[in-house]
């Protein structure tokens, strides 16, 4: 919520006032000089609401029971952006039929740079679910100033520049959600063996794999993938990097340079963590960490290519792991959602910390 700033009020006074970290209140109101702020002017003081006020928000946003397609995704963003004006969301590409695909910038160290995405494969879907409720819970323990499984996150705050990608295949996590759109239906249909019913559909709208599009030995994957067109799962595209889902990933990578990476997938109850021998060895340390913390199994390498994690490991040489969620058959059911995410949500905070 907003306050009008009164004569002699500064915003460490809010800070205590409404028992919210400076840091939150002065990276919410980056135009305000938080020496000198001017009277009259309105600060936002996140973590607190209209409903709350005087107090703090301690509910989330985020219901992760809720089927999660893109549009509550942009639902939740707008309503998390409000509470806590210190995130940034912004938008860092367009799916292939418009859908923009949301990046949500938390923290303001320098020391890491972390990325966490969600949803490269549509039947996947429910780790958008699971990264979306740990984003929230992660804003709630910030403000509240109380710990996440007996951390307490404003020294990570401080120190990690955290960027999320919740949703990276919108289109196809709607179709898998909420069936084809009218136009597209017979096409789908057709990519889809004539099935209609698309629950089981891993790939973008265009029938290509998303996370068999990157340039790390694409070729052999190329060659050894059943489709040799597009396809509910596994088609690796007519060349690497043809999908504007797969080209904004790779662009942010470039762009950003992350320390590390983690992609969210289901299932197996393990991570992969190696490619070609080309891995950092901090990430020997790193993974034994999240094996201990969740109880995964840790595999160094499996034989596959062109996945995100095999190119980022290969062109920048920084520990970027898969981590494949839960177990069954995908789509993993909701009512999985707490045993995946108390297993999930250790890994998610040694990433912080390790
Ligand atoms: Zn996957």
């Amino acid at each position: 919520m907003k306050v009008k700033l009164k004569p002699g009020d500064t915003l460490l006074y809010y800070s205590r006032l409404f028992m919210v970290p400076l840091d939150l209140i002065i990276d919410s109101n980056p135009g305000i000089d938080p020496k000198n702020p001017p009277v009259g002017k309105e600060v936002k003081i996140p973590g607190v609401s209209m409903q709350s006020y005087p107090n703090r928000v301690t509910n989330a946003v985020v219901n992760h029971m809720e089927k999660y397609d893109s549009s509550i995704l942009h639902r939740d963003l707008a309503n998390l952006e409000e509470l806590y004006p210190f995130i940034k969301v912004k938008s860092i590409g367009k799916s292939v039929l418009g859908n923009p695909i949301p990046e949500i910038k938390i923290g303001s160290g320098r020391t890491k740079k972390i990325n966490i995405n969600a949803s490269f494969h549509a039947n996947e879907w429910i780790t958008t679910s699971v990264l979306m409720r740990f984003v929230n819970d992660y804003l709630l323990a910030l403000t509240n100033c109380h710990s996440l499984n007996g951390l307490f996150m404003l020294p990570y705050y401080q120190s990690v520049e955290l960027s999320i990608v919740p949703m990276v295949n919108p289109d196809g996590v709607n179709l898998v959600l909420n069936g084809p759109p009218k136009a597209l239906r017979e096409e789908l249909v057709n990519m889809n063996k004539g099935r209609h019913e698309f629950t089981a559909w891993k790939a973008n709208i265009r029938g290509v794999d998303l996370n068999n599009q990157f340039p790390a030995k694409w070729e052999i994957e190329k060659g050894r993938k059943e489709p040799k067109e597009p396809a509910s799962r596994d088609y690796p595209g007519d060349t690497p990097l043809s999908e504007p889902e797969a080209v904004a990933m790779a662009e942010l990578v470039q762009l950003e340079q992350f320390d590390r990476l983690i992609a969210l997938h289901t299932q197996g109850s393990e991570f992969y963590w190696g490619y070609e021998g080309l891995e950092a060895p901090e990430s020997t340390i790193i993974a034994k960490e999240f094996e201990r913390v969740s109880g995964y199994k840790a595999v160094q390498y499996v034989d596959s290519h062109a996945g995100f994690k095999d190119w980022f490991i290969q062109e920048f040489r920084k520990p970027g792991f898969t981590i494949e969620l839960g177990k069954g058959i995908n789509p993993l059911p909701l009512s999985q959602f707490q045993q995946i995410y108390e297993k999930v949500l250790p890994i998610m905070l040694a990433a912080l910390y390790t």
